[in-house]
């Protein structure tokens, strides 16, 4: 990454997010790559990061879109990812959108419980269409990745199990409203151990198989994404042996592979580029204050995540500090007892990995303005995401005051 944050601090302002556009064309490649000894669709994450410029940028490179949201489908079509390649996953879907990407005609709609099923299945009998249905099973398997990014086990809430998801097949061969179109799994993010998804693929595989047999015939295996990344030192999956292990899984089927990397696409091509204020210490603890806050970036906050920290200065002296920001939260920290720099006023401090679930997660709290985002690509800087003013933030309050 070949990228001058003071210069676009000095254009931009702090804090700020920047998104190497190169580096996620290269994942982009790597795993399409993998997969290419057979047909595939790389159906990228849009809740990892979904500004329009980013979506539009692997669109531009063949991406489809795994929604979350309504929301998320409309920006995904916004920058003229087709219908056919869009799916919509997630536990609560909406009346409302449920009957929107019917509407829209979308690729599927990844559904996640019997309950789920009813409602899909009678709002395409109003609107007198045929629904593309695909199945998120559970596998209920541990895929060793922290608790809460961790999907695939019964007592988390995503999914059916597997005889349930074979009822639910039966229930769209039957139905007129509805077609046995895709299964589903996705057993949880940042994996970085191959053995989980070999046995999950394998149980899910297992369910296909069954299916053909009662000439339920689908059309899409979709593996759902959960590619780590490196944030520290961990050791990665190896993409050719992913794409290799859910092929193999597959021999003999007939079927697309569907695969929705989020993190993996665009984590590493992000940084959080924020300013010092001050530094203080309470008793014997060093603090350094930056401009940027959890509101901007909860991951260490809400899962004490680990983000590679780099203070831009040529300062030899250094010691352990706790990072943290102006919020007015004890959890208001990027990183807890790191040996850091003396830093000045002004001095830029670089938090690396912030491509995925960075942004996307960012708040007004406080009323702090979500920051700017910027783009580089082919060495060239843009703005991506305007900074937000005060009047942003207040906009659809302020008529309401009495
Ligand atoms: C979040 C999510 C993904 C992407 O996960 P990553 O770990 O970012 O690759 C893919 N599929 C579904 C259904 C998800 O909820």
């Amino acid at each position: 990454m070949n990228i001058n944050f003071k210069e676009l601090a000095q254009k931009y302002q702090t804090p700020y997010y920047v998104y190497d556009f190169d580096h996620i064309t290269n994942q982009y490649e790597e795993l399409k790559s993998a997969f290419r000894a057979r047909k595939s669709l790389l159906a990228y994450a849009v809740k990892a990061n979904s500004n329009l410029s980013v979506i539009k940028h692997l669109a531009s490179l063949g991406a489809g879109a795994d929604c979350v949201s309504i929301g998320e489908v409309k920006r995904a079509l916004k920058v003229g990812i087709a219908p056919y390649k869009i799916i919509f996953s997630g536990v609560g879907k909406i009346d409302s959108e449920i009957k929107e990407a019917l509407e829209l005609g979308i690729l599927m709609i990844n559904v996640e419980s019997d309950a789920e099923l009813n409602r899909v299945e009678m709002i395409a009998k109003e609107l007198d269409v045929v629904a593309r249905i695909s199945i998120r099973v559970n596998p209920n398997i541990d895929p060793k990745t922290h608790p809460y990014i961790s999907t695939g086990l019964h007592e988390n809430k995503f999914g059916v199990d597997i005889d349930t998801a074979k009822r639910m097949y039966i229930q769209c061969k039957n139905s007129d409203n509805l077609e046995p179109t895709g299964i589903h799994l996705h057993i949880g993010s940042q994996l970085t151990e191959l053995q989980p998804i070999k046995e999950s693929v394998k149980i899910v595989a297992d369910l296909v198989k069954n299916l053909a047999a009662i000439k339920i015939e689908l059309s899409f295996f979709d593996v759902g994404g959960g590619l780590g990344i490196v944030y520290d030192d961990e050791k990665l999956i190896d993409t050719y042996e992913y794409a290799q292990t859910i092929l193999d899984s597959l021999f003999g089927l007939d079927i697309t592979v569907v695969c929705e990397p989020g993190r993996f696409l665009v984590g590493n091509s992000g940084v959080f580029v924020t300013k010092v204020l001050y530094e203080k210490i309470n008793g014997e603890k060093r603090f350094v204050i930056v401009d940027g806050a959890m509101n901007d970036l909860i991951r260490p906050s809400l899962y004490n995540a680990y983000h590679k920290i780099e203070v831009l200065n040529n300062n030899e002296e250094h010691s352990d500090c706790n990072l943290v920001g102006p919020v007015c939260e004890s959890g208001d920290f990027f990183a807890k007892n790191v040996d850091l720099p003396k830093t000045e006023h002004n001095d830029l401090v670089a938090i690396y990995s912030a491509g995925a679930y960075c942004y996307t997660m960012a708040s007004n709290y406080n009323t702090r303005g979500r920051v700017a985002e910027i783009a580089v690509e082919d060495g060239e800087d843009r703005l991506i995401r305007k900074r937000e003013t005060f009047e942003d933030i207040i906009a659809l309050e302020e008529e309401f005051i009495k």
